[in-house]
């Protein structure tokens, strides 16, 4: 029997049991499990949704400000702890912990976005459309709304996500990642603290058997995916055959192109952040450069390799490291495989992380910035999702070389080009195939009140996820025709189909 601390679910505000399966939940910097966490059962989850479905018509009801008040005090309650959240972050993702406030913040601003709901349910209002006829839209809550979200962001995915759906009047069961539970559960906690009633959001932990409860439940209105393609496909097409509104973001390959006029010194700096950041494990990472031109390929290779040899691999709760570990073990050795493959397949490998050890942590997930030359479409790290520290460098002769083969590639969430020719970067953000676009910017994550969405296999859906698009997807539309005619006004039978003519 573990004697493991275990982590459970938050079910009509209780922290509660359920679900007899348990996972472990590894320190990615030690290799030593530190917590098992819950994995929900079928039952347990629609325990879940029914406490949801309960408390939905008193929230659906409560005032807009009310609900957005719940919001602002959320605000400040995650920014006074700040620190005890990044340090769960750091100890179940191993990113380093300036990483993980950064990705905390962003998680606040989108909380911050949800506290104006009022103004974003305003809906529209036409006087006189016909004789004493008034018409008027408005958007009203769906129900009970679910989201599920990768082990990357555990604290922003989340809040991408359920702050704008219980402001906008629905109830919500978040069904986190299990590699790591802990911060999204103690957020949970703080809402309730913030004013959150008891059932509006409900967090249950779980794999599988969780999601698919959710998929199918004729209760859940609405599914938010955020994580790998494959599964983003399959929960996108279960969830809409069992009639939900369903937005599933995938996987990504982002390119960044180098143009030879850019400023190469910035660029490299701006690449370094990108592709290592997170030890790469962010959608929005960059693992491809495509250089124009070979001296600008050659300039790039040379500033990357300095900047590399500065880099420091170390456990995240250290404040000097750069970059910490992977994730899991399997996710390391699956790493650790692309950059073997990439080497079988012909790339060259300048700079090979392979054999990085971390003292005092040889138990730890770590692998070092990896760096390959000659990186060509048809290779398997070209083409899959590493997510990973590993940058690759792809030699072209053109602008239009770069953007064909960035359209051609199954993804499209994020790209970004490096230039100083104001006509070359309006032509690209015009043109390329890409939901989200950098110029001289290398993760052009949208802020809180712009939406974020990728193109191609990267979003499977229409509606963007957080900002002005979250408003729309977690509400429908009711469009009103009342007439008050005056007082002893009476109309004729009229069979023909009225219009205003
Ligand atoms: P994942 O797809 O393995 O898991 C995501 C969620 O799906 C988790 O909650 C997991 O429990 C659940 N899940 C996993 N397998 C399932 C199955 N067979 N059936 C039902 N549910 C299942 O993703 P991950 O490894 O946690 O996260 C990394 C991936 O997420 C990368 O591909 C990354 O690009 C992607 N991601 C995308 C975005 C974006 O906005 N497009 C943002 C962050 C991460």
């Amino acid at each position: 029997m573990s004697t493991l601390p275990t982590v459970g679910h938050l079910i009509g505000g209780k922290l509660t049991q359920g679900g007899t399966r348990q996972a472990d939940v590894f320190n990615p910097a030690t290799g030593q499990a530190e917590k098992r966490v819950l994995l929900a059962d079928k039952a347990t989850v629609e325990q879940a949704i029914a406490n949801a479905q309960a408390a939905f018509p008193a929230w659906r009801n409560t005032p807009p400000l009310k609900r957005a008040r719940v919001m602002g005090n959320l605000k400040v309650l995650l920014e006074a702890h700040a620190d005890q959240i990044c340090a769960m972050i750091t100890a179940e993702h191993g990113k380093v912990m300036s990483d993980a406030m950064g990705e905390l913040q962003r998680g606040i601003e989108n909380v911050e976005y949800a506290s104006y709901v009022p103004e974003l349910l305003k809906g529209e209002h036409s006087k006189n459309v016909g004789p004493a006829i008034d018409s008027w839209s408005e958007f009203q809550a769906l129900g009970v709304t679910a989201g599920i979200t990768p082990f990357n962001f555990p604290a922003m995915v989340p809040l991408w996500m359920w702050p704008m759906a219980v402001a906008c009047g629905n109830c919500f069961i978040l069904k986190p990642s299990e590699r790591d539970p802990s911060s999204t559960l103690r957020i949970a906690e703080l809402a309730l603290e913030a004013g959150l009633p008891p059932g509006v959001l409900n967090v249950v932990n779980g794999d599988k058997e969780a999601v698919d409860t959710l998929l199918t439940h004729p209760l859940v209105k609405a599914i938010s995916f955020v994580g790998s393609t494959p599964i983003a496909e399959y929960i996108y097409a279960t969830g809409c055959a069992h009639g939900k509104r369903v937005q599933a973001l995938g996987g990504a390959k982002n390119h960044a192109v180098v143009m030879p006029d850019a400023d190469v010194a910035n660029a490299v700096n701006a690449l370094m952040g990108a592709a290592y950041g997170s030890c790469g494990e962010r959608c929005m990472a960059i693992p491809l450069v495509v250089a124009v031109g070979d001296e600008t390929a050659d300039a790039v290779i040379a500033g990357l390799k300095i900047e590399i040899a500065k880099m420091k691999v170390g456990p995240g709760t250290d404040a000097t490291s750069d970059m910490g570990p992977l994730v899991t073990k399997p996710h390391f050795e699956k790493v650790r495989g692309y950059v073997d493959q990439g080497v079988a397949e012909g790339a060259t490998l300048l700079v090979d992380g392979r054999g990085v050890k971390v003292e005092g942590h040889e138990e730890g997930y770590f692998l070092g910035p990896c760096l390959f030359d000659n990186v060509k479409p048809g290779m398997t790290i070209y083409q899959e999702e590493i997510f990973g520290p590993v940058l690759g460098v792809v030699r072209v002769k053109t602008l239009q070389e770069a953007m064909d083969l960035i359209d051609a590639h199954e993804y499209g969430n994020g790209t970004c080009i490096f230039t100083r020719d104001g006509e070359a970067a309006r032509y690209f953000t015009d043109n390329i195939q890409v939901g989200m676009v950098g110029v001289n910017v290398p993760l052009p994550v949208p802020v809180a009140y712009h939406s974020f969405g990728g193109w191609k296999r990267s979003l499977f859906g229409d509606l963007h996820a957080y900002g002005p698009d979250a408003a729309r997807f977690y509400t429908k539309r009711k469009t009103i025709t009342q007439r008050w005619p005056s007082a002893g006004v009476r109309e004729g039978t009229m069979f023909s189909f009225p219009s205003s003519k």
